[in-house]
């Protein structure tokens, strides 16, 4: 547990350094700490560091450990992003557990969100972010870039959902400087306020080249088994 605190004190510290040198707003590049696998006493600790947002890459495995760590923190804003891929059948529990969702990709979950709120009569409160398949692979999720305008576009205007920026996982090379400059101007050009990208082995680049969401697991958390 000290380790996971002193690690996550490193972190916070290497962003606020990386903010400095590449001339960022302070606290612009927002931290999500990805605790997927990890359990909700680990979990609890960071909380108690003062840790507010995270992200979780599964549905179920989220509202297992959220249902009561949201509860048994419900005075805190506590802010859970999802980050893996979201299956049609799971869209309504995501939408209960979820605060924001980042993988929106595809025009059949878009319109199974918007069905929710118009079915609840609920005011639809929840924000997304479109994932982009920024280095075009083939069997990666996220839509085309040369989709994602209209598809923005359409979850903006039609449906009504908040989008409020892109997210992208980068394909595996070493240097993902190219992909997060490439999102960058793909939010900027559709006026978007919030790019998702660097994870902990490419947080520094994501910050420099102007990410507001940076997901780190490893980084804080350890090895995932
Ligand atoms: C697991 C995961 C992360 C965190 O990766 P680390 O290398 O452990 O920091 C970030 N983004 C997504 C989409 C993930 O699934």
């Amino acid at each position: 547990m000290n380790k996971i605190v002193a690690n996550y004190k490193n972190i916070i510290r290497q962003i606020d350094l990386n903010e400095k040198k590449f001339n960022r707003k302070i606290g612009e590049s927002k931290l999500i700490a990805v605790s997927k696998t990890f359990s909700s006493d680990v979990i609890q600790v960071l909380i108690d560091e003062g840790q507010r947002v995270f992200g979780e890459n599964k549905v179920q495995e989220a509202d297992k450990k959220w249902s009561d760590l949201k509860d048994k923190n419900k005075n805190l804003k506590i802010e859970l992003h999802l980050i893996g891929p979201l299956q049609s059948n799971k869209v309504n529990q995501a939408l209960n557990i979820f605060d924001v969702i980042q993988t929106l990709d595809r025009e059949k979950i878009a319109l199974k969100i918007k069905d929710f709120f118009e079915e609840k009569q609920i005011e639809n409160n929840k924000r997304f972010l479109v994932q982009v398949n920024i280095g075009e692979e083939k069997q990666k999720s996220g839509l085309e870039i040369n989709s994602t305008k209209n598809f923005v576009e359409w979850c903006i205007n039609d449906l009504n959902l908040n989008i409020i920026g892109l997210m992208c996982i980068p394909p595996l090379v070493e240097n993902s400087e190219f992909f997060f400059k490439k999102l960058r101007k793909l939010t900027d050009d559709l006026n978007l306020k919030h790019t998702s990208m660097g994870m902990t082995n490419d947080f520094a680049s994501a910050i420099k080249h102007g990410a507001t969401f940076i997901r780190i697991g490893t980084g804080i958390f350890g090895d995932r088994f």
